[in-house]
């Protein structure tokens, strides 16, 4: 090797040791007769000290060394009289007798720093540049070690990690496909994986019983922070078992990786029906770490005169902890918010209960004095809270509620992200009826089974229908989320029926699983987690981009190698494609 040590070895039990450090010239220093040059590589950083009295020539030469220089430097080790007890090798620094440039470097485009002075497209386009940052580095190490973790977890319980295919087929059910031409059958597509799915139960059909994937899959989605087109899951399958047996195996993973990971033992995860998550907390995926749930007031406010209310199929609100004091333009500034497109609410109905005792509200001209007593203890407020209330058509409402109570949060300051507060959501519904294309679609995927007693409902009315299925969240973030399988043809079938599908169609897409089926299918289930996303969420960042080695942008690009890109006529000719 061209090294006998890294640079975040060496310590004062090295002195007078020969060794031969190689690695980036972070900076260069110049004090009096001697040079300092900070040597980095991935373990840390060592002083090399050169001597323009002893050894003029050699020191000449490392003062010509610009800033990401690749070098290689020999001596001995010294302990420091200056020690800096910030960094592990602080203590120490080399007497360099030989210096070689393995690779000069040019300026680079922004500082190779923990805080860069590089903005985000910059550093994108560098990113080999920007990885060498130590919050990157770290990142993607923390990304290496929960990876270990995951699979040491798994790997202990008998589950086999199994590679499943890249190139499959297009489905029209759930997000876009990126489809491959194949150039051996024309004008037929392969499409990569959003997960694999179908396969994992393939496995389970061939006996496997216990298995799991770090796994890429590919979705062709609009982006937001925590989605890129291709991303990671833990993808895991189990054959013989109950939904409450696979919440008892991951929530074991997910103890496992709190305890091994953040050192943190974690009481047993509370459950939540879809149902009650979206009533309280007007999301599938509520961020327990703070309360304001939500208290549903239509039948207290209707038939009073004020339109909204009465119009209203459900008029919610919450209470907003010792914020009696929001001034007026507090107020209009949270209207304002609730009224964006993203949230979508009409309008903001406040209620303040101040420190005196007096009620003051947005709708004093609908209600008594006694009256608006009477809502301030529905909610529960106590002097100096105020109770925020939309209204509106019963989802919409709890989802405007959800979003203006998780920005309430962030203003109070409620989301410490190390403050870790999972759960288990349960009971979702199967379907999910989309009024603009008139027709169900399934809530979490096609083979989702519906559960046992509600399997007649599919007949008479699918939209009540409850699923075997479960997502893990952590702090407001999907964190995992899967479901007991259908194992049977007819129910498949039928199920694929109520999505729409013809017995030809569902044939077509899915002949091979449901002829599976027929091939002694074991009961099964499963689980996959986004592990980008669990990533970002156990280390308190936000995007999982961070956690990603080579991410694309916001418009899906890769900026570092330019990608998507045209291909030459040639190779559409080759592929049978005319472009249009
Ligand atoms: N394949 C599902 C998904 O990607 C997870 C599962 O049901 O196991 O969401």
């Amino acid at each position: 090797m061209l090294r006998t040590h890294t640079c975040g070895e060496l310590r004062p039990l090295h002195t007078g040791q020969s060794v031969t450090l190689c690695g980036w010239v972070q900076r260069t220093r110049e004090m009096g007769g001697l040079t300092f040059i900070d040597l980095r590589d991935r373990y840390g950083i060592t002083q090399l000290v050169f001597n323009m009295e002893k050894n003029p020539g050699l020191c000449a030469k490392a003062r010509e060394l610009g800033r990401e220089y690749v070098i290689s430097a020999s001596g001995i080790v010294a302990e420091r009289s200056n020690k800096n007890l910030k960094i592990p090798t602080g203590e120490i620094e080399i007497l360099v007798s030989e210096l070689t440039v393995l690779n000069p470097s040019r300026v680079p485009p922004f500082t190779i720093e923990d805080n860069s002075d590089g903005g985000e497209e910059l550093r994108m386009k560098y990113r080999y540049l920007d990885l060498r940052r130590n919050p990157n580095r770290k990142n993607l190490e923390f990304r290496h070690k929960m990876a270990i973790q995951a699979r040491n977890y798994l790997n202990s319980l008998n589950f086999i990690e199994i590679e499943t295919p890249y190139l499959i087929n297009s489905t029209p059910e759930g997000a876009r496909d990126f489809v491959v031409p194949s150039r051996m059958n024309p004008g037929d597509f392969y499409a990569l994986p959003q997960s694999p799915q179908t396969f994992k139960q393939l496995l389970m059909v061939a006996g496997f019983d216990r298995y799991y994937q770090l796994v890429k899959c590919f979705r062709d989605e609009d982006l937001r922070a925590d989605r890129q087109p291709e991303f990671t899951q833990i993808d895991c399958e189990m054959s013989f078992v109950t939904e409450e047996d696979i919440l008892t195996i991951f929530e074991g993973l997910a103890k496992h990786m709190f305890k091994s990971i953040l050192n943190l033992e974690i009481p047993d995860f509370p459950r939540m029906e879809y149902n009650d998550a979206m009533r309280l907390y007007g999301s599938d995926k509520p961020d327990i770490r703070f309360g304001m749930t939500f208290t549903e007031i239509t039948s207290h406010v209707r038939g009073k005169g004020f339109k909204v209310f009465d119009d209203a199929e459900l008029v919610a609100g919450f209470c907003a902890e010792g914020c009696s004091g929001y001034s007026r333009k507090q107020l209009d500034e949270l209207t304002e918010w609730v009224k964006r497109p993203q949230v979508g609410a009409s309008g903001l109905i406040y209620m303040k209960y101040n420190p005196d005792g007096i009620v003051k509200t947005s709708v004093d001209k609908f209600f008594t004095t006694d009256e608006l007593k009477n809502l301030i203890n529905v909610f529960q407020a106590k002097p100096g809270d105020l109770v925020l209330i939309l209204a509106g058509k019963c989802q919409h409402t709890q989802e405007a509620l959800g979003a203006l109570r998780l920005e309430m949060g962030r203003r109070l300051n409620l989301m410490d992200p190390f403050n870790f507060k999972p759960l288990w959501i349960t009971g979702f519904p199967l379907l999910e009826w989309d009024d603009e294309t008139n027709r169900y679609y399934a809530k979490h995927h096609p083979f989702t089974s519906p559960k046992a007693e509600d399997i007649p409902l599919l007949d008479t009315n699918p939209g009540v229908v409850r699923a075997n299925a479960y997502d893990m969240v952590i702090n407001g973030v999907e964190i995992g989320g899967g479901s007991i399988r259908i194992h049977n043809k007819e129910l498949q079938k039928k199920m694929l029926n109520v999505l729409g599908f013809t017995d030809k169609l569902a044939q077509e897409q899915f002949g091979f699983l449901m002829n599976a089926f027929e091939y002694g299918a074991p009961p099964h289930g499963g689980i996959a987690f986004g592990f980008d996303r669990w990533c970002t969420v156990f280390s308190g960042g936000e995007s999982i981009r961070d956690f990603i080695a080579f991410p694309k942008n916001n418009s899906g690009r890769d900026v570092m190698i330019d990608s998507p890109a045209p291909i030459t006529e040639a190779q559409l000719k080759e592929l049978n494609i005319r472009l249009v």
